[in-house]
């Protein structure tokens, strides 16, 4: 039996910490009492340490099974410089080499095995684990193994197969850094974890003030020069979609005389280790940057992220934004969106045939789970409820701090509003946490632990709620009549009385919806955003993407349905309107 001393010990010696941070000690005691775990850590939480003390105070080996084949490499060089006897093995070794370093962990050479999960399913491999003695499983980047999750792996289906062929069975601890309720169950069942121990910590990060603004692509960026010229003392990043964007908006602040570099992987690597040090250094505070710029970059003072374009997962949004305010003071997190961002990810998600090698099927779930990402990134473009709610239900912790799982009941529901409360719920018994939240009737609420006005541009009531179920009844009809032949754009040009060559061509100024709709073109395309989002319409899948009805579309012409679109209207603006101006 080994005790909490036999950890802190290891932590101090190898490591060099004093202290295990909330929420490590748990998993460390769990795995240690030979129990199985489940730890959801934002990234930078700390969650290698939780399996190497176990790895360092176990007796066997510990296997950790990791899809960053790129990283095994450092993490392994990193154990080593601590003292502590590591090994890798992946296809980056010879076979003669991947030979020796088996041989050697029978010898019990190796207190920690990094693998990658592709290798669970080799003859030779599981031959070798047979033999070995291993006291544990852990499992990084855990999410993996669902369609729910990030970035889903068909690999990593194959590690409960694999744990379920030793003679005896390990403890098995699971780690990621974005977990939603669904997603944790998946990982308890397909890892078969046996009554784990759970804990999801630190979440919440109260400094952060969330805004999110529906943009005019050709307005994003005189909104984005004139935030960052009204904060000339503040270090912030701008995230683009893509290098041109990032490029262009680079050289718009450079215009306006701001201090900005920029980043992404189409610059020579030269220049960007330059830019980077040049924005840690603060000689160029601002950061232009794809989605490339961030991993492992540990920059305090940074007051804003502002992103140009939707991202594609809330995963991605909220890892992104998060590296505002890790010195605890306030900063801001503000997403500029148009429906083409919407389109744009959803483009991607089709296009993609995957990089693993996966049979039609598997590259089908894929994007199914892509999909679904970027419904509830959608989802949180279009509600009115309190957007760091809105967040915390989707990672599954409420605004308490610590929760461990275990211990249920910390504060989830100190908060007015909970997004369980839609006007329309979904279907399918679909978790809370999972199912994307409506666009729903306006309600400011007001956050508990932030003063009204500091939480996020919901609480601080900076939009009005306005009626758009006529524009999506016409919209409805429209598609309907257009029998889902035809993309977005058609259906705007149908409902607004086009004389395009198009549609005089085809006709289309014969429908019954033609000129239906008053609703500016840019309206109308964020109403078949919001009404794809509420799965009333859908949008087919292919090159020539075409709209047609969804599973719910019948609902729309019902009794009683209202659809409401956020309409942003800034602090000044109502001032004005007060004043009768
Ligand atoms: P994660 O895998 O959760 O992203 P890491 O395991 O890489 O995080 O740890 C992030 C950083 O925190 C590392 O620099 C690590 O050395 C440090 N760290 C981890 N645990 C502690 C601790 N108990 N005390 C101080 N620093 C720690
Ligand atoms: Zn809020």
């Amino acid at each position: 039996m080994v005790d909490g001393a036999a950890a802190r010990a290891a932590l101090r010696e190898h490591f060099g910490y004093e202290a295990f941070r909330p929420g490590q000690e748990g998993v460390v005691e769990a795995i240690l009492a030979g129990r199985d775990a489940l730890a959801v850590m934002p990234t930078g939480a700390g969650k290698s340490v939780c399996y190497q003390v176990p790895g360092i105070v176990f007796e066997g080996l510990t296997l950790v099974v990791s899809p960053l084949v790129s990283l095994m490499g450092d993490q392994v060089r990193a154990l080593l410089d601590a003292g502590v006897r590591g090994a890798y093995l992946n296809s980056s070794l010879t076979p003669g080499q991947q030979a020796t370093v088996l041989r050697r962990a029978l010898a019990g050479a190796y207190q920690i095995m990094y693998v990658a999960p592709e290798r669970l399913a080799d003859q030779r491999f599981l031959d070798f684990a047979r033999e070995a003695t291993i006291s544990l499983v852990a499992v990084d980047e855990a999410h993996c193994v669902s369609q729910w999750g990030q970035d889903f792996r068909p690999s990593y289906l194959t590690i409960g197969d694999f744990i379920a062929q030793l003679p005896t069975r390990p403890v098995v601890a699971a780690f990621t850094a974005t977990a939603t309720e669904r997603v944790r169950r998946d990982i308890v069942r397909l890892l078969d974890l046996r009554e784990p121990y759970e804990v999801v910590t630190g979440f919440d990060r109260p400094n952060l003030y969330f805004g999110v603004e529906r943009k005019d692509p050709k307005r994003k960026l005189a909104w984005i020069a004139a935030w960052v010229l009204e904060h000339p003392a503040d270090s912030g990043i701008v995230y683009c979609s893509t290098r041109k964007d990032t490029d262009k908006v680079h050289a718009a602040l450079i215009e306006a005389g701001v201090r900005a570099t920029r980043y992404h992987a189409g610059m020579p690597t030269a220049q960007r280790i330059e830019s980077q040090r040049a924005f840690i250094a603060d000689d160029a505070p601002v950061m232009v940057a794809t989605n490339a710029f961030g991993m492992g970059i540990d920059k305090s003072n940074v007051r804003y992220v502002i992103h140009h374009n939707m991202p594609g997962s809330l995963e991605a949004y909220y890892q992104e934004a998060g590296r505002a305010g890790r010195d605890g003071e306030p900063s801001t997190c503000m997403l500029l969106w148009s429906d083409g961002d919407v389109s744009t990810c959803r483009f991607f998600i089709e296009q993609e045939s995957g990089n693993e090698e996966l049979t039609p099927e598997e590259a089908e779930a894929v994007r199914a789970s892509r999909r679904r990402l970027l419904a509830a990134m959608t989802g949180y473009c279009n509600t009115t409820t309190c957007l760091r709610r809105y967040i915390l239900d989707y990672f599954g912790q409420g605004l308490g701090s610590v929760r461990s799982v275990s211990e249920e009941g910390s504060g989830a529901e100190d908060c007015g509003e909970s997004l369980t409360k839609r006007p329309f719920g979904r279907e399918e018994g679909l978790e809370p946490q999972d199912s994307v939240p409506e666009p729903s009737a306006a309600s400011s609420s007001s956050d508990c632990r932030q003063a009204v006005g500091t939480c996020c541009s919901n609480c601080s009531g900076d939009f009005e709620a306005v009626d758009v179920t006529a524009d999506a009844r016409a919209i409805m009809r429209c598609v309907q009549e257009l029998r889902g032949r035809f993309g977005k754009g058609l259906v705007v040009d149908v409902l607004r009385g086009s004389k395009s060559a198009k549609v005089l061509e085809m006709h289309l100024d014969e429908t019954a919806t033609y000129g239906a709709s008053r609703a500016s073109t840019a309206q109308i395309k964020e109403i078949i955003e919001l009404l794809v989002a509420g799965d009333f319409l859908s949008i087919t899948e292919g090159s020539y993407p075409t709209v047609g009805l969804g599973p719910r579309a019948r609902e729309v012409a019902e009794e009683g349905f209202v659809l409401t679109m956020k309409k942003v209207v800034h602090k000044a603006d109502r001032t004005r309107a007060a004043a009768g101006v």
